[in-house]
């Protein structure tokens, strides 16, 4: 049986990766790889399918039971791919999509080279700022943090296998299917 792909999309923080992720799931392309972290749920966040929510205790002791495929600290928090879920399901020729940081994406590339990394970028800069402010889920000082950050990882998107600049919302999934297509086909 043919395997299934790991997709790994990365970009600034409000570029909206999550929304791109969640479409393509929806749209049957895929599961998603629902990541564990220590950072405090947001209010329109569910336990268990955005996130595995746990202290820095828990995260601790699965990093030494050796249960993550990578891990990152990102603004003061960690977060990490749950090795099990991602390769059983891989194995099963299923696709599996992961939101990671650059750290992740950068990891994914060495540690298991068939993933398939695309960066989304955002129209501007200006526009990604806006997207940030308008999902009021972040203090401003977060904000502010966040914005540095992508400043810092769109240094990065050149080590992508795919950049992928994100007008709208369907035409980028679109365009992420035709990425799959292309590589389930290799
Ligand atoms: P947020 O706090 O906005 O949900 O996520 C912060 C950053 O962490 C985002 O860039 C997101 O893609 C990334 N992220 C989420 N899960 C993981 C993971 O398992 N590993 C890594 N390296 N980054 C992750």
């Amino acid at each position: 049986m043919k395997k299934g792909i790991f997709i790994v999309i990365s970009g600034p923080s409000g570029v909206g990766k999550d929304t791109i992720a969640s479409k393509l799931v929806k749209s049957g392309h895929g599961i998603y790889s629902v990541s564990m972290t220590t950072r405090r749920i947001r209010k329109n966040e569910i336990d268990g399918k955005d996130y595995f929510f746990v202290s820095k205790e828990v995260f601790k002791k699965y990093i030494e039971e050796d249960k993550f495929l990578e891990y990152a600290k990102y603004n003061d928090n960690y977060y990490g791919t749950l090795k099990d879920f991602v390769f059983k399901n891989i194995d099963e020729g299923i696709n599996v999509v992961a939101v990671l940081d650059i750290q992740g994406g950068m990891n994914i590339e060495k540690i298991f080279p068939p993933a398939v990394l695309i960066f989304i970028m955002p129209p501007s800069f200006e526009e990604l700022e806006k997207r940030l402010r308008k999902r009021n889920t972040d203090s401003e000082e977060d904000i502010i943090k966040r914005l540095k950050i992508a400043k810092e990882e769109i240094n990065y998107k050149d080590k992508y296998d795919y950049i992928v600049i994100n007008n709208t919302v369907d035409k980028t999934v679109d365009d992420i299917i035709k990425i799959i297509e292309k590589e389930k086909n290799r």
